[in-house]
């Protein structure tokens, strides 16, 4: 190799210098990289909804030793434990070292993506075809959601107490759903509409079944036989609907992509593919300096409010039942308190590089992203991280060797999007977003790289253990 002249080895010294992580990723670190993604992918195939995500969290903690949260009790360092709430926002605690006064460590990301659910009153038949109505979940484009097959997940909550779960159309034998799309013949009006319009709410009806019921006369008899239907399965009448969460999620499973295999297609990588590097790094830490939790929460996509979501009280109760138990001051613990908010940011895609400002975008392979802020325009509803938390951040990734990168959520004035972050910090603990860039963000079938998602867990438990 030609030795490298003044200017070069002056520009090494003085100038961002980022590289693809495969520049540097041997054999033996692709089979580390691979491994992981491995079990990524069971946890993305067995947790489609918030709920689901939540149990397969709890049951790969509980292996690695956790046990559920005991009021009261002292716990020593190292132990470990769960705080469940409600089946839908877990948090994972290790005990550390250090009094809870000099800070806890959090790892936040959510396990909600966004879906398609069902009315409270859903079920009608029209043109003798029965259908769901459905009111969407989060940020979707619609128009992505028809003409594919759609799986069913939820609970149906009984007067009685019980709870009935449903889980139809993942498995290759079970019949899926769908929202139907009109014909391109047909479409002359339709394509008139503006994308955002192409499919309206209103249009997300799923189709689900067309046979009426035995040879009676009368009306509704589609509608009938599917009520009989789910009557017999599930014990339920038309009215217990209205005490459900069923959410439509893509029938589609966790694939590689590409040639070389080095990406993950997915439904639901936002945020799972920040939550499974948080659950696993967890799991992994043994006596850490401070106190360790990893959240994986409910309803972020939606904004973080209810008492699922990160906007509560529940954050807060842990940190403050830690300080209870060691006696010490709550609000000092808090004070002391630092957290990685671990999100998606979006990755460049080269077919809409536009929106994107190339020297603050997060590029695929170059590891995990630092987004400083979030939010919209002048910077609105966001926390922005300060310089001296992300300085911390910096010389911790470099320290250990981590691919890492930054990005902003596209062009200045282009759009935006916010994360749990600013909620945490509202609580005065310091915090920045990091996470993995994400290609088709929020459709049914996003893409992620897997060099990525093993870097973010090594960001992870470098920053908790
Ligand atoms: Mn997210
Ligand atoms: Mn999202």
């Amino acid at each position: 190799m030609a030795e490298k002249t003044a200017s070069e080895m002056l520009k090494d010294k003085l100038f961002i210098n980022k590289k693809n992580g495969f520049t540097n990723c041997d054999d033996e670190k692709w089979e580390q990289v691979t491994d992981f993604c491995e079990g990524y992918k069971i946890f993305l195939a067995n947790g489609k909804t918030e709920r689901e995500a939540a149990r397969a969290a709890l049951a790969i903690a509980e292996a690695a030793g956790f046990k559920p949260y005991e009021r009261g009790k002292r716990y020593r360092t190292g132990e470990k434990y769960y705080v469940n709430n409600r089946g839908k926002t877990v948090a994972f605690v290790v005990v550390g070292k250090r009094s809870v006064e000099k800070g806890v460590k959090i790892t936040a990301a959510h396990i909600d993506s966004p879906r398609i659910d069902l009315k409270p009153n859903p079920l009608y038949e029209d043109i003798e075809l029965a259908l769901f109505k459905t009111h969407y979940y989060g940020g979707i484009k619609k128009y992505q959601w028809t003409a594919m097959p759609l799986a069913l997940h939820g609970v149906f909550a009984k007067k009685d107490g019980s709870v009935v779960e449903v889980n139809i159309g993942e498995d290759e034998n079970d019949p899926c759903f769908v929202v139907t799309d009109l014909l391109p013949h047909l479409a002359q009006e339709q394509s008139k509409r503006t994308l955002a319009e192409g499919i309206k709410g209103e249009e997300l009806n799923i189709l689900i079944g067309s046979r009426p019921f035995k040879d009676d006369k009368g009306s509704e008899l589609v509608k009938l036989n599917i009520m009989s239907i789910l009557n017999e399965k599930y014990g339920v009448t038309e009215e217990d609907f209205l005490s459900a969460e069923l959410e439509c999620v893509p029938a589609v499973k966790p694939r590689d992509i590409g040639f070389d295999r080095s990406l993950i297609g997915s439904y639901g990588h936002d945020d799972r593919v920040c939550a499974y590097p948080a659950l696993m790094a967890i799991t992994e830490v043994e006596m850490p300096q401070n106190t360790a939790i990893a959240i994986l929460t409910d309803k972020e996509e939606i904004g973080s409010d209810g008492n699922t979501g990160l906007n509560s009280d529940f954050l807060r109760f842990i940190i403050r039942d830690i300080a209870e138990s060691q006696g010490v001051d709550y609000t000092e613990a808090l004070r002391n308190s630092k957290c990685l908010s671990a999100d998606v940011n979006a990755g460049i895609d080269p077919t809409f590089k536009d929106v994107m400002e190339p020297k603050n975008a997060a590029k695929l392979n170059y590891g995990a992203v630092i987004t400083k802020y979030t939010g919209a325009r002048g910077k609105s509803g966001t926390s922005d991280a300060s310089a001296e938390y992300v300085a911390e951040i910096r010389a911790m990734l470099d320290n250990a060797g981590i691919l890492w990168q930054t990005g902003e959520l596209g062009k200045v004035d282009l759009g935006g999007g916010g994360t749990v972050a600013m909620y945490i910090a509202n609580m005065g603990v310091d915090v920045v977003d990091l996470g993995v860039p994400v290609l088709s963000m929020h459709a049914p079938f996003e893409v992620v790289s897997k060099l990525d998602v093993y870097e973010t867990y090594r960001t992870m438990y470098e920053f908790c253990k």
